[in-house]
Order: structure tokens, then sequence, then C-alpha cells
């Protein structure tokens, strides 16, 4: 199934762990696995905590490691390589478990869609597997 979002700034972290909750629970799946994954090439899955300072901290430190117009050769074409090459540091997908209905998510874990290049209307794929 598909997610829809509309991210709001040009990078940003979105909390999606409720909606990814919703679904495993209307799909009743006692026991297996949840993969979200993006098809963007421009946005990353990745799984941490919801910490307002942290999240600012995630993206300082992706500024840091990808300044932006760095002399970049996609910049030729698109000017957007820092958001490509961020996005390929966080990845396009995570894989959970479920267990008992619910995904297994430890204390502090929620789940991000991490907009590199917004804002945009973005689809996330969430796709479940029964053990
Ligand atoms: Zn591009």
């Amino acid at each position: 199934m598909k997610l829809k979002i509309e991210t709001s700034k040009r990078i940003e972290l979105v909390d999606i762990t409720s909606e990814i909750q919703e679904e495993v629970r209307k799909n009743e799946i006692p026991e297996g696995i949840c993969l979200i994954s993006t098809r963007h090439t421009t946005a990353g899955i990745i799984v941490n905590e919801n910490e307002s300072g942290l999240k600012e901290d995630i993206l300082n430190l992706l500024d840091k490691l990808v300044p932006t117009s760095a002399g970049y050769r996609h910049d030729r074409i698109d000017n957007n390589a820092d958001s490509h090459l961020r996005a390929v540091l966080l990845g396009a997908s995570e894989a959970l478990p479920i267990l008992e209905g619910k995904l297994e998510l430890g204390t502090w874990q929620r789940i991000f869609f991490a907009e590199m290049d917004g804002p945009r209307n973005r689809t996330i794929d969430i796709t479940l597997l029964r053990a």
C-alpha cells in the first residue's frame, strides 16, 4: 500500500510511525515483516528518536557531511546533488519486525521519512509480509 505525504521544508524529518502502525494493525498480521520504502532519489527512510534537538543534530550532521553546492557534477544538470548524496547516506528503506499484530519498535524508536529536497508531495511504500 502507499502512504502519501506532503513535506513543507527543503530538508526535514517527518514522523510516519502512527500511519505505519495503523496499516499494520488494519492488516491483522500476527507475525511478519514490515518494509517501509521510498522510490524517491532525494529522500530516505530512517529509524531513530523523535526529539527536536536530535532531529536538528541529524540534519546538521548531513549538512556537515554533504555541504550544499560543493562543486558536484550533478549540479550542472539538476542543482540538487546535495539532496541525492544525503539520501545515499540515509538509505531508501527500513524493514521492521511485526509481533502480535504490532510493529516491534524500541521505546524511543520512531520511523521517519527524511525529506532531502522538499517541499514536495511524496509517496512511501508499505509492504507487509506474513511470517
Ligand atoms: Zn537531481
